[in-house]
């Protein structure tokens, strides 16, 4: 006789937890996914059947290599490079590397995992896949990243390609790193494969709004969660933690909707500028000179800069966390909550820890979580990918108007199917029902593989 969904969901949880019991991130990710599929479970039996939710935990391939490279003192450092190919089931495996001391393989995991769902809803026909070392590229010279990008690609060449595993930026890989990796990955496979990597330079491959893709798309779908609530960005405060990629598109985009950013953030501390943040001094101290937030601090004179604290403890109406996992805790949460925020909108990937998460849901805060709302990365990046297969390219304008459908379409679907299993509003149960559904339906049409 067929398991019921608790005994099923139950049993592969447990299964998870006691193989994967060091990867905690990982585990969390799970936990997240399966305390939405309850439902499903209920109306597709198949599921339980055809052992979905057993093989998709396991992922397709996991790669783990040595990283070796000179210092600009010719010494020699070794790091650990990983590629974990998570899932090809609706296309080739897509998602990021991330160059942070921090990597390890549950972290790459539980970003391939998300990356499962997320390249779901972006109906862009794109698998999933996440890689990464545990280098820092913060302090290290322009050739040392670059040393260090080329020894990483050495070994990662093996398992990529356009049709096969096409990865992009994330945190510590930007376009810096991105053109030394394709540049050589263009040398080891003695030919021109555009589409082997994206978040290329716009002059050689790139699609225009890539760069501004993930901040912009999380704006495009907190203004539908919004207006669903009756509520607008325009003359409201935001709270955006982080100043690399995302965040920095977040605070233009929240500008451009008439909304105020009034802070960014780094591992070291954070600026309130109740004036709003200044956008082209961010990204003139962030992305033009490397420096770090007491820069942008020390040349705005409305700019108050914390050093260590937490940016959460700031009073804003919508809270974007765009920096890392795990960074808003449950006292932050409360503090939150105690200033009065109405919105929640992931930027980064899993930034809200459970209990965090327990305490906004009970509030009924508007939450939309990372794989709905920063989706727009990756399907820029699926955009990019039709490009350069077509060989065509897109200007500005359509390229952010194209972002922008699809994140609606993102928002509505994961609307559609919060209200479908009886929670109306609830996007992490919408956003996960909705994905996992589309998932497991080509995974079973595919037969057990
Ligand atoms: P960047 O490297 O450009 O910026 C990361 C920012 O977060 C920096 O300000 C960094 O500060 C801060 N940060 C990183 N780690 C920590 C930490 N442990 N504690 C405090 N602050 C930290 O990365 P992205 O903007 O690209 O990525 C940010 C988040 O968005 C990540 O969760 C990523 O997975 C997610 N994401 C990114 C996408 C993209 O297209 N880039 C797509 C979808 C999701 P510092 O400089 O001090 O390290």
């Amino acid at each position: 006789m067929l398991q019921s969904p608790e005994e099923h969901l139950d049993e592969v949880r447990t299964l998870a937890h006691k193989r994967d019991r060091h990867q905690p991130e990982y585990l969390q990710a799970v936990d997240e996914v399966f305390d939405s599929l309850l439902p499903v479970l209920h109306e597709h039996p198949e599921y339980i059947e055809n052992r979905v939710l057993e093989r998709l935990i396991e992922p397709e391939r996991q790669i783990m290599f040595r990283v070796p490279w000179f210092d600009d003192n010719n010494r020699v450092h070794v790091n650990r490079g990983y590629r974990i190919q998570f899932s090809s089931s609706l296309g080739p495996y897509k998602g990021g590397i991330r160059f942070h001391p921090s990597v390890n393989v549950g972290i790459v995991k539980f970003l391939g995992f998300e990356q499962i769902f997320k390249n779901a809803l972006t109906m862009q026909g794109i698998g999933a896949g996440k890689g990464g070392a545990d280098f820092d590229p913060r302090g290290r010279s322009n050739a040392e990243v670059m040393r260090f990008c080329q020894s990483f690609m050495t070994e990662l060449s093996r398992h990529i390609g356009e049709q096969t595993d096409v990865p992009a930026g994330d945190i510590g890989v930007g376009s810096r790193e991105i053109g030394y990796l394709f540049g050589q990955y263009r040398r080891l496979a003695n030919r021109y494969e555009s589409g082997v990597l994206t978040g290329k330079g716009t002059g050689w491959g790139g699609a225009e709004v890539r760069t501004q893709a993930t901040g912009y798309g999380a704006v495009f779908f907190a203004e539908e969660m919004l207006a669903k609530a009756g509520y607008g960005i325009h003359g409201r405060t935001a709270l955006v933690s982080g100043s690399g990629n995302v965040a920095i598109y977040a605070a233009e985009k929240i500008q451009h909707l008439g909304g105020k950013a009034i802070t960014v953030s780094d591992s070291n501390g954070y600026i309130v500028d109740e004036s709003g943040i200044d956008i082209d001094l961010l990204k003139q101290v962030k992305e033009v000179e490397r420096a770090r937030l007491t820069e942008y601090a020390a040349r705005k004179p409305s700019a108050r800069y914390v050093e260590g604290g937490s940016v959460w403890d700031v009073a804003g109406d919508f809270a974007f966390p765009c920096a890392t996992q795990n960074e808003i805790s449950e006292e932050n949460a409360r503090t939150l909550l105690k200033n009065g925020v109405i919105a929640v909108v992931e930027g980064a990937n899993m930034p809200t820890t459970p209990e965090a998460f327990d305490l906004f849901h009970e509030a009924k805060v508007l939450f939309a979580p990372g794989k709905a709302a920063n989706a727009g990365g990756v399907a820029t990046s699926a955009l990019e990918m039709s490009q350069n297969a077509a060989r065509s390219r897109w200007d500005f304008d359509k390229s952010e108007s194209r972002l922008h459908a699809i994140m609606r379409n993102v928002h509505d679907k994961t609307y559609e199917a919060s209200e479908r299993y009886g929670q109306p509003g609830d996007y992490v149960l919408g956003a996960n029902t909705a994905s996992f559904v589309m998932v497991a339906d080509a995974m079973i049409a595919q037969g057990v593989c």
